[in-house]
């Protein structure tokens, strides 16, 4: 079986060799438990958390003593959010969140709704931006926390972080943000943008799936956490269990090229983005590109092909890796909560793809992708009723989006 081109970089990423040759010793002699003191193998496994602690630190400019080890994103967005709620009780119950965000954001509100949290939940605008106004007028007396993405996984759609940290230290709010997407990609340091609890996933950047990472800021203010998970005491207690010494080494090398390598990488990424961006407007009619077109991820492309349902074209896309909607909840089948929140219409989130580029692509990927995207656009909308009757009168698909195309060769701009 082949496997195809691999564009599906918001879902995993190739974990890089240079992660993998810096892991494999933690999995053969260096095996120890970075707990164990009396040894030197408990030595060796303490050593190598702590060089990976301060890799972490050093790409959001923290302090090695504010990065705490967890098994993901996922679990950094539940530490942080029911965590916080929990150790600032005394200041209230309020927590503050967007409707774009990942699901291991908004089930977590929820899940804190359920249980007597009061919940605000922020619409975005056409581009998936929140507004730091909206932000500002929600917060309340009894606000403990604000919690927004620094970067969308569907549509690359970058959080206005810089701004909604400030004015969260100004009502003296804890602020965190889910930067799975937008570690090593934008730079992130939360000294200037003044945030107080950030997520990070190793998988996400070239690491290992199951490893992570929660900033919690020590000083100014001081976040109080309450660990969700009780034992070992690993962690300060706030996640007790056996330290995962190879994925922590892993995603510290992760983040060390990141660091060292971010600003070519991103550079070469937002190049192979936009010219897959203009493969598909120069080569397929009426197509959305959803998002912001200024302040986006470089490695995201999230296109809406009119009249083509996404699924039928993954599957036409014989050999090309790519996700419709958002690998998380692409088992529910349902149209995107990002797309609808920022009012796609459901007959439009069902006809998009998201394309997610990543270190190991090339140019000659990203042709093939343009020319096998648009062949199979093509033949489904030749037997698209809808495509034929909109052919036949003239007319064109249009929505709330940055982008939209309905001539090969002319992107517009769409109201947001
Ligand atoms: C992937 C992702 C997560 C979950 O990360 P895991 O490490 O897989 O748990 C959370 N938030 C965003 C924005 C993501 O893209």
């Amino acid at each position: 079986m082949t496997r195809g081109i691999y564009l599906d970089g918001h879902a995993t990423t190739r974990p890089d060799p240079r992660v993998v040759a810096a892991m494999r010793p933690y999995f053969e002699d260096d095996f120890g438990n970075a707990s164990s003191k009396t040894h030197p193998y408990g030595w060796r496994a303490e050593e190598a958390v702590t060089r990976a602690r301060s890799q972490v630190a050093k790409l959001i400019h923290a302090d090695p003593k504010e990065i705490l080890f967890t098994s993901g994103a996922t679990e950094s967005n539940n530490l942080a959010i029911l965590g916080a709620l929990r150790g600032h009780s005394e200041r209230g119950d309020h927590l503050i969140t967007a409707a774009t965000e990942h699901p291991s954001v908004l089930d977590v509100a929820r899940a804190a709704a359920e249980q007597g949290a009061e919940v605000t939940i922020l619409p975005v605008d056409g581009r998936g931006r929140v507004d730091p106004d909206q932000v500002r007028a929600a917060i309340t007396a009894r606000t403990v926390l604000v919690s927004i993405m620094a970067a969308n996984n569907e549509v690359g759609t970058l959080g206005p972080i810089a701004a909604i940290g400030a004015l969260c230290k100004e009502r003296g709010v804890l602020f965190h943000t889910d930067a799975a997407q937008a570690i090593g990609k934008i730079p992130i340091d939360v000294l200037e943008s003044g945030v107080d609890l950030l997520s990070i996933s190793a998988h996400k950047i070239h690491g290992p799936k199951g490893v992570g990472a929660l900033y919690v800021r020590r000083k100014n203010p001081r976040v109080l956490l309450r660990p969700m998970l009780f034992g070992g005491g690993q962690e300060k207690g706030l996640r007790p269990g056996t330290l995962n010494v190879p994925g922590i080494v892993g995603l510290g090398m992760a983040l060390e090229i990141a660091r060292n390598e971010m600003a070519g990488d991103s550079k070469r990424l937002a190049g192979l983005r936009d010219r897959l961006q203009k493969g598909f407007l120069d080569r397929i009619t009426d197509l959305v590109i959803n998002g912001d077109q200024e302040q986006r991820l470089p490695n995201n492309l999230n296109v809406s092909f009119s009249y083509v349902e996404g699924e039928a074209l993954l599957l036409a896309l014989d050999g090309v890796a790519v996700s419709s909607g958002s690998a998380c909840t692409s088992e529910k089948r349902e149209p995107s909560h990002v797309l609808k929140a920022m009012g796609v219409s459901d007959t439009m989130a069902q006809t998009s793809l998201r394309f997610g580029l990543g270190r190991f692509n090339t140019e000659a990927e990203v042709d093939a992708v343009v020319e096998r995207v648009a062949q199979a656009v093509e033949r489904l909308r030749e037997i698209s009723p809808l495509a034929q009757a909109a052919k036949a009168e003239g007319t064109e698909m249009v929505q709330s989006g940055s982008v939209h195309n309905t001539a090969p060769g002319g992107p517009r701009e769409a109201g947001a």
